[in-house]
């Protein structure tokens, strides 16, 4: 790769914002910008490109109180949090955007989903006993998958539908795992930039729009100044002025904003419907083992559903009338 020290010269950033960049530059965690938890869309009309940016506080802080994740689990999830929440401007979600990694290493999974809606939930999971170094993506083990899976509700009389794309992880970090993931899919130049800290996560995506528009060496021009940002200047600039110092010779245009929050699926017909899906014997037993209630906790968000024994029979009960309905019809 090219240094971007060397491009710098052909493609300048500008100055008239820089005053203050050099405390921002020193001081990683420092977080300047108190905007809300929102994605912006932009286009770089000159260059072609199309672009996310988001930033979420509130959100990140809701998904970490609701499990104890060791540093290097979190900056991870964190990362996942954010390039979800950029995948949402991307394409049309009407339903949900869910990206998940898998391995069979100390790390077992990262789930982050962001919903039409503009809601967050995120999940980490480990494996038990003595937990090792985790700080790369590594820590999947060696076989990892990268899953992005799009839900979208069927409309008028349409069918539900449902899509996945899936890579295996070969990648250090998840920002170049995403890349790779674009690469691969859509055949479209992609850049990501991804980073978390204990108190916000914050993502920046480029893509190169299809056909021809855009100058010829817009791309390249771009791709070189995105190479001169790292996670500190992204965590702690407000978007307008992170945008204009960085692509203002490619008249950034702004297309919206969309406030998000973290909001959780759970409902009681789902996890009904869970306690189904065990089988009448095991969900009794989750009650008897329980002194007569079962009680199953979501995970994303706490939330604590209670099953007495009779409720339990009555989901059973209910779909044994369902089954036999047509039998006693012939
Ligand atoms: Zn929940």
């Amino acid at each position: 790769m090219l240094s971007p020290v060397g491009r710098l010269r052909h493609y300048p950033r500008c100055n008239a914002f820089f005053t203050t960049s050099h405390a921002e530059e020193s001081d990683p965690d420092m977080t300047a910008d108190t905007s809300p938890d929102q994605l912006t869309r932009f286009l770089l009309e000159e260059a072609g490109i199309r672009g996310v940016h988001v930033r979420l506080d509130e959100t990140w802080a809701q998904i970490r109180s609701r499990a104890e994740y060791p540093a290097d689990v979190a900056a991870l999830l964190g990362e996942a949090v954010a390039a979800t929440a950029l995948f949402t401007g991307h394409v049309k979600v009407d339903g949900r955007l869910s990206v998940q990694l898998r391995g069979d290493g100390a790390l077992r999974t990262l789930f982050a989903e962001c919903t039409g809606a503009g809601t967050l939930r995120a999940i980490a999971t480990m494996a038990e006993g003595d937990i090792e170094d985790m700080h790369s993506l590594s820590s999947l083990g060696p076989d990892a998958l990268l899953a992005i899976t799009i839900e979208n509700p069927g409309a008028r009389n349409q069918e539900p539908s449902r899509y996945q794309g899936l890579v295996g992880l070969d990648a250090d970090t998840l920002s170049e795992a995403f890349e790779d993931y674009f690469r691969q899919s859509e055949q479209l130049p992609t850049r990501l930039l991804l980073a978390a800290n204990h108190d916000r996560v914050s993502g920046l995506m480029l893509q190169k729009l299809p056909g021809d528009e855009g100058d010829l060496d817009g791309w390249e021009r771009a791709s070189a100044l995105f190479d001169t940002l790292a996670a500190p200047e992204l965590m702690a600039t407000p978007v307008e002025t992170l945008l204009h110092r960085l692509f203002h010779e490619d008249g950034v245009r702004l297309l919206g904003e969309k406030p998000l929050k973290f909001a959780c699926s759970c409902s009681c017909e789902r996890v009904s419907a869970m306690l189904e899906s065990l089988g009448e014997d095991e969900a009794r037993a989750a009650v008897e083992h329980n002194a007569g209630q079962a009680e199953i906790r979501c995970e994303f968000c706490g939330e604590t559903y209670r099953y007495s024994a009779e409720e339990v029979g009555a989901l059973f009960s209910q779909r044994t009338t369902e089954w036999k309905a047509p039998e006693r019809l012939q």
